[in-house]
C-alpha cells in the first residue's frame, strides 16, 4: 500500500451521496472512485460513469457485493472487473492493476495491491486521482494542479506512454477538446511526442479510432483541438483529406454539437473509420446536396420532407452554410442576411413531414388485383401529390386516383 498517498481534503460532491454508490461503497469499505468521476467532480462538470478500483481481488468483491445482497456481474473477470447492480445503475469495479508489458495497443496487466501503480498506468494526470468514500482525494501526478490550469499531461514520460497505446494520443485530444483552458499553451512536450507518435496511429483497429474521434467531437467545442490535431499531422492520418477550417466554421454559426454533422463538415471521406450501419447510413444522407434555398416557398420544403427526415434536410442546411459556393442570399452580399438558412432551418423544423395518405388497399378497392399496376398507381398519383405540394388529402388523392383509372 502506499504510504504516502497525498490526500486531500474537500467538500464531498453531491454525486458521492447518490445512495446505490454508498450502497457499493459500504460493502467495499477499501474501495475509491477512480478516473473520469474524479476528475468531472473537480472540475464541476456533471458526473455520469463511476468507476471503482479497489485492491481485493476480484473473488472478493463480488463475495463482498453479494454478502450486502447487491447484484454482482462478472463483465471482465479476467482483467478483474465485476460489475455491480443496484436499482438499474451499473458501477464497475476494478482490481487494481500494473502494466506488464504492452505493445503500442494493448497491455497485458498484473494485479496490485499498490493505489500509486494503478494511478501511473492511466493516461492524464486529471484522470489519475481516486477519492474514498468520505470524499479525500489522492492525486499522485498533480492532478488537481494540472485541471486547474487546463493543461492535459501524460502521466510519465509522454513519448513512452504514448509507445505504450498509440490510442493516448486521441485520448489527448479528447480531454484537450473539453479541459484545455481557452488560449493555454498546450504541453510542449506532448506536442512533441504526439507529432513524432503520428505513424503509430496505423496500427490501431478503426473502431477504437473512431471511439476516441466521436467522443472528440461531441464535446461542446472541439475546433481548437481539431485544429491542433491537424497541426500535428493526426487529423490526417486518421481522415485523410480532412479540412479542420469547416468544422471550426460550423461550430462558429452554432451548429449543434452532433459528431456526425461535425464529422461532414470536416469534408474527408470516412471510409478509413469503422462507423456503425446507422452512423454511416445518416452520414452519407448529410452529405447528400440540399435541393432548398433559404428562399423557396413552403410547398417545396414539404415536398423535401416527404422525401427526407427534418433532421437529414436541417443537417444540410447547417453544412450548406458553411460550404464555400454554396446559393446563399448572405454570401451573394446583400447586408441583410434575409431570408437566412437559420430562417429555412426553422421551417423545416416547423413543417410536419408530409404523408401521403393512399395505399395499395385504396387501389385494390377499386377492383385491381394485387400486382405491379398497383405499384405504378400510387407512384403516379403520389407524384402528382408531391406537385401539388403534399396539400390534398386522402379524398382529393382518391378522386385523383379514380380520374386515371377512368382514363
Ligand atoms: P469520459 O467521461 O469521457 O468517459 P473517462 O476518464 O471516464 O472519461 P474512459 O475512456 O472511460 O475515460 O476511461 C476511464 C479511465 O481509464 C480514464 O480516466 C483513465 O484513467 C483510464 N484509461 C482509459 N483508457 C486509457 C488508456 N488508453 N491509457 C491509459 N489510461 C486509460
Ligand atoms: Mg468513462
Amino acid at each position: 500500500m502506499t504510504a504516502s498517498a497525498p490526500a486531500l481534503r474537500i467538500a464531498p460532491p453531491a454525486f458521492l451521496a447518490d445512495p446505490a454508490l454508498q450502497r457499493v461503497l459500504a460493502a467495499l469499505p477499501d474501495a475509491r472512485i477512480v478516473g473520469g468521476a474524479v476528475r468531472d467532480a473537480l472540475a464541476g462538470h456533471t458526473v455520469a460513469d463511476i468507476d471503482l478500483a479497489t485492491p481485493s481481488l476480484p473473488a472478493r468483491i463480488t463475495q463482498a457485493l453479494r454478502d450486502a445482497g447487491i447484484r454482482a456481474i462478472p463483465t471482465g473477470i479476467d482483467h478483474g472487473t465485476v460489475t455491480a447492480l443496484v436499482d438499474g445503475t451499473g458501477f464497475e469495479i476494478t482490481t487494481l492493476r500494473r502494466d506488464v508489458a504492452t505493445d503500442g495497443r494493448h497491455a497485458t496487466v498484473a494485479f496490485t495491491d499498490d493505489w500509486r501503480q494503478d494511478a501511473a498506468r492511466r493516461d492524464f494526470s486529471m484522470n489519475a486521482m481516486s477519492m474514498s468514500a468520505a470524499g479525500e482525494v489522492f492525486d499522485y501526478f498533480n492532478g488537481i494542479s494540472d485541471l486547474r490550469a487546463g493543461l492535459v499531461r501524460f502521466v510519465g514520460d509522454p513519448a513512452t506512454r504514448i509507445a505504450e497505446d498509440y490510442l493516448r494520443i486521441l485520448r489527448f485530444f479528447r480531454f484537450q477538446a473539453r479541459y484545455a483552458a481557452p488560449g493555454a499553451a498546450p504541453d510542449l512536450a506532448a506536442l512533441r511526442a504526439i507529432g513524432d507518435g503520428v505513424p503509430g496511429l496505423g496500427i490501431l483497429s478503426p473502431e477504437r479510432v473512431w471511439g476516441e474521434l466521436r467522443r472528440i467531437l461531441a464535446a461542446p467545442d472541439p475546433g481548437a483541438a481539431v485544429v491542433l490535431m491537424a497541426a500535428l499531422g493526426v487529423l490526417g492520418k486518421v481522415l485523410p483529406g480532412a479540412d479542420a477550417g469547416g468544422l471550426s466554421q460550423l461550430i462558429a454559426i452554432g451548429a449543434p454539437a452532433d459528431p456526425l454533422l461535425r464529422l461532414a463538415a470536416l469534408g474527408a471521406g470516412a471510409d478509413e473509420l469503422r462507423l456503425s450501419t446507422a452512423e454511416r447510413t445518416h452520414l452519407l444522407a448529410l452529405c447528400q446536396p440540399l435541393s432548398l434555398t433559404p428562399s423557396v416557398d413552403d410547398d417545396s420544403i414539404r415536398r423535401a420532407l416527404a422525401e427526407v427526415p427534418a433532421e437529414i434536410l436541417i443537417g444540410r442546411a447547417w453544412l450548406n452554410e458553411v460550404r464555400p459556393g454554396t446559393l446563399s442570399p448572405r454570401l451573394e452580399g446583400g447586408a441583410e442576411p434575409y431570408p437566412s438558412w437559420a430562417d429555412l432551418r426553422d421551417r423545416i423544423a416547423s413543417i410536419p413531414r408530409p404523408i401521403f395518405p393512399l395505399e395499395g388497399r385504396d387501389v385494390l378497392a377499386l377492383g385491381f388485383l394485387p400486382g405491379p399496376q398497383v405499384g405504378e398507381l400510387l407512384r403516379q398519383v403520389r407524384s402528382w401529390w408531391l406537385q401539388a405540394g403534399c396539400v390534398p388529402d386522402a379524398s382529393a388523392c382518391q378522386a385523383e386516383l379514380a380520374r386515371r383509372v377512368a382514363g
